[in-house]
């Protein structure tokens, strides 16, 4: 079984690191985008089986990739993670509505975040 592929998309170099090591002794391999529109474009290209969505990006916010991303043929069922320096429940609201699975303030603790990426990945498979 080939392993899991997550895209981290975060425009940070520290975070995108901190993300990085959370995961380096697991099964899962992290893609890394940059902006939000590298974001769709790897997310097009890969089809990952997960994604970590920063917010505040350049160029397109995580919002506006999460709704193209969502849009595109066969990518809509890809769990999206919501990651934000953001605490507001308006935020979380603002994130379910452009159809993110799960939210996560920053700073967030390593453990919650593997955690939470385990419980999308190891679920059953869908069959839609
Ligand atoms: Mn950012």
């Amino acid at each position: 079984m080939s392993a899991k592929v997550i895209l981290l998309v975060e425009d940070e170099p520290l975070l995108r690191k901190l993300v990085q090591h959370t995961f380096r002794n697991s099964d899962y391999e992290v893609l890394e985008a940059l902006d939000g529109e590298e974001a769709v474009a790897l997310a097009k290209r890969e089809k990952p089986d997960l994604i970590l969505m920063d917010i505040q990006l350049p160029k397109i916010s995580g919002y506006e990739a999460t709704r193209r991303i969502k849009e595109l043929p066969g990518l809509g069922a890809i769990p999206i993670i919501a990651l934000t320096g953001f605490t507001l429940l308006a935020e979380e609201g603002k994130a379910r509505d452009v159809g993110c699975e799960e939210f996560i303030s920053k700073p967030f603790q390593p453990d919650f975040l593997l955690e939470t990426v385990r419980r999308f990945l190891e679920r059953p498979a869908s069959t839609d």
